[in-house]
């Protein structure tokens, strides 16, 4: 595998090189940051090159380490919690009776901890042992969603390397190598913010934000086209919808802007242009100088807040008829 093939984390993988060939790797890594953003490849890229016995700014990927690690069969790579369920007392056992044997074939071993955040108490207090004395031919590398979830103590006994959002430019020059369609490119990149996983699921038909989308590009419509007995009508779909509320709230701030854009000759801007005649038609209805789209990004902060999400679900809608009438 080479760098280039994670997108984005440009400073990331200059400083993992940087640490290769100045002699300065560190025991223990945390990688951190969401689902989606190449922490896993990125991992497996930097122990290829940690064992590749020629390596440069990019593993050589001809060598006997480069090929078994290649196709994980290194015997010095580990990887643990493969299946990203659970990680118990006695996977860090195993973990232990082999980091302090010597490696195999290679001047080091490599662990690589999926979702580290799901040790088990026990589990990371085990762990926790090994980083306080770690062999010197070690590197670990613990994957996470969010450092905050392991032990303190385990943070600061780690190097910790926080993924970033990709950028949208970065996105769609990945994506253009899958698709030629360059709308579907852009609306993917729009609605997988920064993150390049969720941008080749969405254009592959595999995320269901486009569904959703078109579910709440009908609540529009019928929020323009009905009285005001519909918002009591929506309620049981917004009832079903609480845990992705965030994401319903970021589509309809999305859709008022493009309504915006349409209306003020600017299409150039819209995110859902395979839409633009529904965007056309509900611009026809709306007020242009309303506070909407402030409105509705406070509705996320209200329901954070713990104001009742259906006080605030019922008001959000009333606004938008208001608007859109
Ligand atoms: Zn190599």
């Amino acid at each position: 595998m080479f760098y280039s093939q994670v997108a984005g984390q440009e400073e990331i993988k200059a400083s993992l090189i940087k640490s290769i060939n100045s002699n300065l790797v560190s025991h223990c890594y945390i990688f951190e940051g969401p689902k989606g953003m190449g922490k896993f490849n990125l991992a497996l890229i930097f122990a290829q090159s940690l064992l590749c016995l020629n390596f440069h700014e990019e593993p050589c990927n001809l060598c006997n380490s480069c090929i078994k690690a290649n196709t994980l069969n290194h015997p010095d790579l580990h990887i643990i919690n493969e299946d990203e369920k659970s990680i118990k007392r006695e996977d860090i056992d195993d973990l232990i009776n082999s980091i302090y044997k010597k490696p195999y074939e290679s001047k080091r071993k490599i662990y690589i901890i999926k979702d580290a955040h799901l040790m088990t108490v026990q589990a990371a207090n085990t762990f926790l042992k090994t980083l306080e004395e770690p062999p010197a031919d070690t590197v670990m590398i613990l994957l996470t969603i969010n450092s905050n979830l392991l032990l303190p103590t385990i943070v600061s006994r780690c190097q910790e390397v926080k993924f970033r959002n990709i950028s949208k430019e970065t996105i769609i020059s990945h994506l253009k190598e899958l698709n030629s369609d360059i709308d579907a490119i852009e609306l993917a990149a729009n609605y997988s913010n920064g993150n390049l996983n969720k941008a080749i699921n969405i254009i592959n038909g595999n995320d269901d934000i486009l569904r959703k989308r078109d579910e709440i590009i009908k609540i529009f419509d019928k929020i323009i086209n009905s009285d005001s007995d519909i918002i009591y009508e929506l309620e049981n779909y917004f009832d079903e919808q609480k845990d992705y509320i965030d994401t319903i709230i970021e589509i309809m701030i999305m859709w008022i802007r493009d309504v915006m854009f349409v209306n003020s000759n600017m299409e150039g801007f819209v995110i859902n242009k395979d839409c633009i005649r529904l965007l056309r038609a509900h611009g026809k209805s709306i007020k242009m100088d309303s506070d909407i789209i402030e409105y509705i990004q406070n509705v996320s902060d209200n329901i954070k807040s713990n104001v009742s999400y259906r006080l605030a679900v019922d008001n959000m809608l009333l606004k938008i008829q208001e608007v859109f009438k």
